[in-house]
């Protein structure tokens, strides 16, 4: 006779992208989740975010409202000369649906938090509404029994433990991992600026075609230009050398002024410049090189996201890998794959579903960090990248 699906109590650590996508796929795959966020509150900033085909495709399975995010279609990229602007050459991207059954969508970052959100904690649809429990920051997971303690005292135990706690996991030192990090040898801010006063200022023809243009020249300068919001916001990313041995202040939150910004970039295309002037929101970005880790999951806990496998952003894989990662999940712990079926035998049911999560997920998203760290130094290696004259 066919054992009964045990549904399992997930905790959830970090409530960014890669966490909400978690909890939504393995609600949907019938478990209880509960999603603790050391902030007090859940939110994104305004910068962009790319979800190409592999991403896409899930966010539809899942049920998630897509269009409330106001995405648009990235139908090409263009790269223009450094100093003038001039199109060099055109790829296109439009074709993904028609490749890949899915489209390459743009996003304001907080757009697909709020959406993801939403999906998660909503009554409608298939699972039990996650529950979101925020001001409770993880400092120490004992693996083998799924017990985290937080920062205030409180201890939880759950069933399976999701590390979602981002590129500076509190969770993966506590399973044994310790990162071996190179600082990258360049660094971005990143800005917006609306469309309106693009219009005003006469560049309303940049992001009108609804492409992901590139200014690039040989080296590390790169400023990359994509809408989102329906085509009302212009997300800015705009990349210069530094010199990695120099240690410099490291957070999400560290601005600076346009005209500090523009100084940067003194022989960039004037056009550029005078976005970079009126932009807003205006935000470092440190990068940093991890080497892939030697294993992704101890007892009942697994990385995920950011915390699993840091990548530089050249690819536009980062939240799509912690898609990919989440639907894994939600598939090894699926009613079809997942035997941890009574208490005798749950254990070493969760062990072997975390087993095949490392086992398609660890090594094809080695592959993408180091296809994003080469394409990082080399537009071209950018995956899908066709020159066209
Ligand atoms: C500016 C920027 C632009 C990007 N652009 C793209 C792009 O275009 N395409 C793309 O695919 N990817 C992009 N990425 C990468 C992508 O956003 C991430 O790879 C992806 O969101 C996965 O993030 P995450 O949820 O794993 O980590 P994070 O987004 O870092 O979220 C971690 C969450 O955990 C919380 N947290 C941390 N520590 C604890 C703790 N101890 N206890 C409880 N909570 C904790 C944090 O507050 C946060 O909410 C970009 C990243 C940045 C920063």
């Amino acid at each position: 006779m066919a054992s009964e699906f045990k549904s399992l109590n997930v905790a959830v650590i970090g409530g960014g992208l890669g966490g909400l996508s978690a909890a939504i796929s393995l609600r949907r795959a019938g478990h209880k989740i509960t999603i603790y966020e050391r902030h007090s509150f859940v939110g994104e900033v305004g910068a962009g975010i790319g979800i190409p085909s592999n991403g896409s495709k899930w966010l539809y399975n899942w049920g998630v409202d897509v269009e409330a995010g106001k995405p648009v279609v990235a139908n090409r990229l263009i790269i223009h000369r450094w100093d003038n602007g001039e199109v060099m050459a055109t790829a296109p991207l439009g074709d993904s649906k028609e490749k890949f059954k899915y489209d390459t969508l743009s996003f304001q970052r907080c757009d697909v938090h709020r959406i993801l959100l939403d999906t998660a904690l909503s009554k409608k649809g298939l699972g039990i509404p996650c529950k979101l429990v925020t001001s409770h920051r993880a400092v120490q997971v004992e693996a083998e029994l799924g017990k985290v303690t937080f920062e205030n005292r409180e201890v939880i135990t759950a069933d399976l433990v999701i590390a979602a706690d981002g590129i500076h996991s509190k969770m993966r030192s506590a399973i044994g991992i310790t990162p071996e990090v190179t600082q990258a040898s360049s660094c971005a801010y990143r800005h917006v600026i609306s469309k309106a006063k693009l219009d005003e200022l006469g560049l309303g023809d940049i992001c009108s075609s609804e492409a992901i243009e590139f200014w690039t020249k040989p080296g590390m300068e790169k400023i990359v230009i994509g809408c989102a919001h329906g085509g009302e916001v212009i997300c800015v990313y705009s990349f210069f050398a530094i010199d990695p041995s120099k240690h410099e202040k490291d957070g999400w939150n560290i601005s600076t002024t346009p005209d500090q910004l523009v100084a940067k970039f003194p022989t960039l295309d004037p056009r550029v410049q005078r976005i970079m002037l009126h932009s807003k929101d205006i935000k470092v970005w440190r990068l940093y090189i991890h080497k892939p880790y030697p294993y992704w999951t101890r007892g009942r806990v697994a990385l995920l996201g950011d915390a699993a496998h840091p990548m530089l952003p050249d690819q536009t894989q980062g939240h799509s890998q912690a898609i990919e990662d989440a639907a894994a999940l939600g598939l090894v712990f699926s009613k079809q794959y997942f035997h941890g079926n009574s208490n005798q035998n749950l254990e070493a049911g969760i062990v072997e579903a975390l087993q095949r999560y490392e086992k398609v997920r660890m090594k094809r998203a080695a592959a993408i960090q180091d296809a994003s760290a080469k394409a990082r130094d080399d537009l071209r290696e950018r995956i899908g990248w066709v020159q066209k004259a």
